[in-house]
């Protein structure tokens, strides 16, 4: 029997726990041909979650948690769940019952019977979002998707099964800034798409804010794509020729009609225009230096303070396996 592993990243979730097993463990049981485990990741939650987890694992033999010594971010969350996992296959799901567990038969069909190597999910719909989180987000998946040679889809959720060759293949990948939606898409393999319309949470409040989302696009889009610096060659080529065109136009007025000291107005706007737009390209630059320094300390991605018994044995086959790769 193949086993299924799935993964929960959890932040402040204390009343999720107990409500995402008693949805999700009668779907899985209700599919006879697999095995599975929960693995829930407590990602340094303020409230009462850990002992929430605790507690099901005890009761629950195939409940199992880790507990993050801080909030590492949902990124690490999932990192550490999948490389805990010791499925046939990994399913992502967010606690709050965001994505459908209705989903989960048909997504381990296809794996199993369908032969696809990836089930990931996206929401057809925004409904119940802020409008203008949902142009941010549809501007960024264009702007992304024009810059970088990766297709993210539009909508895509991080509600996915992986076979464990997918999975191996996202462990490999050991960067410390961790883009998972990009980094997913990357990995490739044989791949479905399942739509499906959108779900509020069932408990609690996202901890998303705008600005985190902001910076969320901004780690995507600078971990995924160099182009950002090539615009600063392009614009940087496109006004050094403007200018010495423009030179040219200054010495023959000079030449033609004498000096004139005028154009004060000009010189103020231009230099400011180009001190403006070189601070931005410093700027961009920042992030690409400031990203390898993260990544040339190669820091652990999370901190494990506390993890149920089971979890250890399996965590040192994943690294064997990597390391043999
Ligand atoms: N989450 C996490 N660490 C964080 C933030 C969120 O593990 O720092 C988890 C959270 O508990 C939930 C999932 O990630 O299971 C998705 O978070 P949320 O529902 O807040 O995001 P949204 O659904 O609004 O995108
Ligand atoms: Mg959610």
């Amino acid at each position: 029997m193949k086993l299924i592993s799935i993964v929960v990243p959890c932040y402040n979730e204390e009343k999720s726990i107990d409500l995402f097993y008693l949805t999700v463990q009668p779907v899985l049981e209700g599919i006879e041909y697999i095995d599975y485990e929960i693995i829930y990741v407590n990602d340094g939650s303020k409230d009462s979650t850990e002992q929430q987890m605790r507690d099901l694992s005890e009761r629950q033999e195939k409940v199992r948690y880790i507990s993050f010594s801080r909030n590492f971010g949902k990124e690490a969350a999932m990192l550490a769940g999948i490389e805990a996992a010791r499925g046939d296959a990994v399913v992502l799901m967010d606690v709050d019952l965001q994505d459908p567990p209705e989903l989960l038969p048909q997504m381990i069909e296809d794996w199993e019977m369908g032969g696809y190597d990836v089930v990931y999910t996206r929401r057809s719909t925004r409904s119940g979002e802020p409008p203008i989180r949902s142009w941010f987000a549809k501007q960024f998946y264009k702007l992304i998707n024009n810059m970088s040679d990766v297709h993210i889809v539009d909508g895509a959720r991080d509600y996915r099964l992986m076979d464990r060759k997918a999975v191996n293949s996202f462990l490999r990948l050991r960067e410390r800034n961790r883009f998972a939606k990009g980094l997913f898409m990357w990995v490739g393999y044989k791949s479905k798409c399942i739509e499906f319309e959108n779900v509020e949470r069932a408990v609690g409040n996202s901890s998303w804010s705008f600005w985190k989302l902001f910076h969320y696009a901004i780690d995507g889009i600078v971990s995924f794509t160099i182009s950002p610096l090539r615009w600063a060659t392009y614009f940087g080529l496109f006004t050094a020729v403007s200018a010495f065109l423009y030179m040219f136009f200054v010495i023959l007025t000079k030449l033609i009609f004498g000096n004139s000291v005028s154009g004060y107005a000009s010189i103020v706007s231009i230099m400011l225009f180009f001190g403006g737009i070189q601070l931005i390209f410093l700027g961009i630059i920042g992030e690409y230096i400031g990203r390898i320094f993260i990544e040339v300390k190669s820091r652990p991605n999370y901190i494990i303070k506390e993890e149920s018994p089971q979890l250890n044995t399996n965590k040192e086959k994943v690294r064997k396996a990597i390391i043999q790769r």
